[in-house]
């Protein structure tokens, strides 16, 4: 092991600074009164707390959360945040859905104090002191308090008809430690940090309510009070149809009172139609903790076997982090609107879970946060991944441990056909991680819960950590993991330790330097990126010397290991982190192979170059495999995917073909894919093929693709020439193109894709050319040649937020002949419920150095484009040069936007237009539409055209069909000279199958 002095230094220093004597945190205790009033669902409560400040410093003001104002409008923290996450049915919801806490009346020791709401956050209070707290003083503070219950379909404090989630209710101080205040408003991705203390909670409701709290019950036992209900839950299940059939609420009321000591929160689970089962389980010390399970009928067949997944995970968190301490753990069963379940101290609340092992995985889960959340009381706001990622962690070894033979295809599919076997649940998260590392669109886990999108938070948050803690196991070894993890439990328990007291603790336990972990690892979304560079047998006698580089950013420790013909490791070594290139030391032997990470214990992204071979002309060779589209990829192999694909077109008719490409989920630096179709009908071949190198960048721009595209079909009927010899028409197209694509995380939950394509359009195509071999004879048809190419530089900024979002593009096309350049703005005025409605206004405006040529493809037209103005062939248009009949109705919106397939407003030199739809109000796909257009050329001046009518969008401006309606004189009379007046053939509809593909999709999309 390798170590500088300096970090030595370091690290005994540091250890000092934040040793355990300069530690102090608050006490917090608590008396509270509520009566359930289960009509008008709301809370009527008194609380009194005792607070004691066990600071160094005076306090003249405390700062108080009132969480349930979270739900009061849709201003709050929390409603910005639905609003964020895409989620608009709180943006939306009545009144009389949603919640509040008011009637407050703070006393200090008996006296009337000054209070505010702050001027950010309504469910943030701060309280002036009458006279300062000065260290060591205690005070008591009372008040009333009045809570609407909101809904359950919104987040956590919430009631589903009668049926109660009493969580984040009641006037609460926010935690104050070493870094001041931590007060934050309530959020659904949020998390919590809580003062530890007491709680004596008396809860008045009808006398027919079973509760799951947490806490024991003080005056009467549990048994007394459920015994009526431990009868025997039926295995019949009712499965995702909530049954409200809710029984009267009794007339009697009870009060009940719960106990607690030395936990940071309290919450109640009441319902009238809950089944009980109880249990109990005995840990090594002799403790006996009794387990509770409350459920419906919803499911009951699995919650029968749910004392079993209680005994077991308390017994299993109790022997990894440290020996469960209270006297009861309650599952409950609830509607859930925040995840799969939610953990409170002594309670947790599971939704809807499908199967066995699901139920036991969130039961597990939500018990282990009594450990990480509960017993250590991170600041889980700031460091989530202390709480989640630790948790998950637990997690993992327990699941492994019930469940050995699961593998992701059992998850993903329930069939077990493909070669997945080998992939366990932590298979599962590194590959969902590596989707994100591989497109550069990770986060780092030391971000505060509210700054990740949905995705990473639940893969950087939750897995990473875990996985990065099971290689933190791989390196220390799996007891001395344990017994620092134990030990760290023990001194930290019921205290709020940050990341730098773990980090001090584990480098002293374990005396290594852990700073590519807690520093590295956890601050930076650099990745482990080792790789075997060479292998020489000869320059030492007892040792092969292995050259190692570091292409990643964290200079993290590594196993290299020795592996027989078989593919077993025979023996394996770690080695200290490295920079750069370095050589290291392998004891030799008659091995086949050396791989780094055999064991797949590090979070290494590229696998692929982690192996060598000890004999063999070709030490680095791997060996080729062609697989199915859907198998997961295998690192030492090199590896070529194959899916069946066919195809249609008016013209080639009929086609059969493969994809063949080397990455789709998990991205490549060298990305390719080539996609042979056969058309029987011409038989010829057709397809297409690309070829990208991805470069990645940490700055403003995080990915920069170069590449080039080609592609081949039919693009018009054949012709039969005047010597009866039938010739068919093909083009070929070739696109070398540089995309850039503009960071999407430079700040968190940003719903902004910027992108820049810069390329040129190389086109040939064939065309019937008509001569005339003398004047006077009919023209002679021949088969020619088109070829031109056009440069392209295309900006698009694409703002997708559910409220309100707004796209612009500025396009510039140019070659000897032309130049052309068009501008276009959207903007939504959502008003409706759904993602889809609202007022839509595109503004367009377009420049061509170029006029009153009818034939110039590039021409700026009113009409969006349709398949044979689709100079670029960019889109698929399935009857690209159809005349007539379903297929010469697609179009593409472009330009001018106008749906009804005029001719007019196709030469000028200007041309602007305005379109604007609006949805109906029940039925968002029909939308109304108004299209103005003015075009200007150098022959008839200005000629202005507009259109109305209607519209059906099943995606919108990509799935569409357009009815014109009415429409301009001018537009009408080019209609009647050309007699046209077919009211079918003005109907034309919109379908982009080019941005369903999948390869496209994969490489846009951005979680
Ligand atoms: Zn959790």
């Amino acid at each position: 092991m390798k170590k500088t002095l300096l970090s030595i230094l370091l690290i005994i220093f540091s250890t000092q600074v934040i040793a355990q004597g300069s530690y102090w945190q608050q006490e917090v205790n608590y008396e509270i009164h509520v009566s359930l009033d289960d009509v008008s669902h709301s809370l009527n409560a008194n609380i009194e707390i005792e607070y004691i400040n066990n600071s160094p410093e005076t306090l003249s003001y405390l700062m108080f959360h009132l969480w349930p104002n979270a739900y009061k409008n849709e201003n709050t923290a929390l409603g910005q945040q639905f609003l964020d996450m895409g989620e608009t049915a709180f943006y939306y919801a009545a009144d009389s859905l949603r919640g509040y806490i008011d009637s407050l009346d703070f006393y200090v020791n008996g006296k009337q104090i000054k209070w505010n709401l702050t001027e950010e956050n309504i469910d943030i209070a701060r309280l002036n002191l009458n006279k300062p707290l000065k260290p060591g003083e205690k005070i008591s503070i009372t008040t009333p308090f009045f809570v609407k219950i909101p809904s359950s379909d919104f987040s956590r404090l919430g009631h589903s008809y009668q049926s109660y989630q009493i969580t984040q209710w009641f006037p609460k101080p926010a935690v104050y430690d070493r870094n001041g205040w931590n007060a934050f408003p309530y959020l659904n991705q949020g998390e919590f940090y809580s003062e530890f203390g007491s709680f004596d909670v008396f809860i008045t409701l009808p006398k027919n309510y079973i509760i799951g709290a947490t806490g024991d019950l003080v005056d009467a036992t549990a048994e007394e009070i459920w015994l009526d209900s431990i009868a025997e839950a039926n295995s019949k299940r009712v499965h995702y149809g909530n049954d409200f059939s809710f029984p009267e609420s009794s007339q009697e009321f009870k009060t009940l009172h719960y106990h607690q000591d030395k936990v940071h929160d309290f919450a109640w689970f009441a319902d009238k139609r809950f089944h009980v089962l109880k249990g109990e389980v005995e840990l090594k010390s002799g403790h006996k903790v009794t387990t509770w399970a409350m459920f419906t009928d919803e499911e009951s067949d699995l919650w029968v076997k749910s004392i079993t997944y209680l005994n077991r995970s308390i017994a299993f968190y109790s022997e990894q982090v440290g020996e469960y301490p209270y006297n009861q753990v309650t599952a409950v069963q609830g509607t859930l609107s925040a995840g799969a379940g939610m953990e409170y101290p002594n309670v947790t609340i599971i939704g809807y879970s499908g199967d066995d092992r699901s139920l036991d995985n969130v039961i597990m889960h939500e018990v282990g946060h009594n450990w990480f959340y509960g017993m250590l009381g991170f600041n889980e706001r700031a460091h989530p991944w202390m709480d989640e990622g630790l948790n998950t962690y637990i997690e993992s070894l327990y699941m492994n441990k019930y469940y050995p033979t699961y593998t992701l295809v059992d998850g993903m599919m329930g069939i077990k056909v493909f070669h997945a076997v080998d992939y366990d649940l932590m298979d599962e998260y590194y590959l969902s991680n590596l989707m994100q590392w591989r497109r550069n669109l990770n986060q780092p886990l030391s971000l505060p819960a509210q700054d990740f999108t949905a995705m990473n938070y639940g893969l950087a948050v939750y897995q990473k950590t875990g996985l990065t803690f099971r290689y933190l196991r791989a390196y220390l070894g799996e007891d001395e993991a344990k017994r620092i993890m134990l030990k760290f439990f023990d001194e930290w328990s019921y205290k709020h330790p940050l990341p730098e007291d773990m980090k001090a603790f584990y480098e002293k336990e374990s005396g290594k330097d852990l700073s590519w972990l807690f520093d590295e690892l956890i601050n930076s979304t650099d990745v482990v990126d080792y790789k075997i560079v060479s292998l020489n047998k000869k320059k030492d006698a007892d040792s092969l010397i292995v050259k190692i580089k570091n292409k990643g950013g964290v200079k993290s420790p590594f196993v290299v290991s020795a592996l027989d013909e078989g593919g077993s490791v025979v023996s394996s070594q770690w080695y200290e982190g490295v920079e750069g290139s370095q050589s290291i030391k392998f004891p030799k032997g008659s091995y086949h192979s050396l791989r780094i990470d055999a064991n797949k214990e590090m979070t290494d992204v590229y696998r692929g170059n982690d192996q060598i071979y000890v004999n063999g002309l070709i030490k680095k060779r791997k060996p080729f495999r062609m697989v199915l589209a859907w198998t997961l990829p295998k690192d030492e192999k090199s590896t070529l995917f194959w899916t069946p694909v066919m195809g249609w077109n008016s013209y080639n008719k009929f086609m059969l073909g493969a994809a063949f490409y080397n990455s789709l989920v998990f991205e490549k630096k060298w990305q390719y894919t080539v996609m042979p179709l056969y058309s029987f009908t011409q038989s010829n071949w057709n397809g297409s093929a690309s070829l990208f190198r991805n470069f990645y960048d940490k700055g403003k721009l995080y990915r920069m693709s170069v590449g080039i595209t080609a592609k081949k079909y039919n693009h018009r009927d054949d012709y039969t020439m005047a010597n009866s010899v039938t010739q068919s028409f093909e083009y070929y197209r070739l696109v070398p193109q540089m995309i850039f694509d503009f960071n999407p995380r430079k700040s968190n939950l940003t719903t902004v894709n910027k992108q820049l394509i810069v390329r040129a359009v190389f086109v040939t195509e064939d065309e019937l050319k008509w001569s005339e071999i003398d004047p006077g004879f009919s023209p002679y048809p021949a088969l020619g040649e088109n070829t031109y190419q056009i440069f392209e530089a295309d900006y698009t900024h694409n703002n997708h937020r559910v409220m309100n979002p707004f796209y612009y593009r500025l396009d510039a096309q140019f070659n000897a002949d032309f130049a052309r350049i068009t501008a276009e703005f959207r903007y939504r005025f959502s008003y409706g419920r759904r993602k889809n409605s609202g007022f839509d206004v595109r503004l367009f405006g377009g420049y061509l150095n170029k006029s009153n040529d009818l034939s110039f493809a590039p021409n700026l037209r009113m009409a969006g484009t349709a398949g044979r103005n689709d100079y670029l062939y960019d889109g698929i248009f399935t009857g690209r040069n159809d005349r007539s009949g379903m297929w010469s109705q697609q179009m593409i919106e472009s330009d001018g936007g106008f749906y009804i397939p005029t001719i007019l407003g196709q030469n000028g030199k200007w041309l602007g237009a305005v379109n604007v739809r609006a949805s109906l109000p029940k039925l968002s796909f029909i939308k109304a539409y108004a299209n103005l257009g003015l075009d200007y050329n150098d022959l008839v001046q200005t000629d202005a055209m507009w259109e109305m009518g209607f519209l059906i969008s099943i995606i919108d401006r990509k799935f569409e069909v357009y009815f014109p309606a009415l429409w301009s004189q001018n537009i009408q009379d080019v209609f009647e000279l050309n007699q046209s007046t077919s009211y079918g053939e003005k109907i034309r509809f919109t379908m982009r199958m080019e941005l369903a593909n999948p390869f496209k999709y994969l490489k846009e999309v951005r979680f």
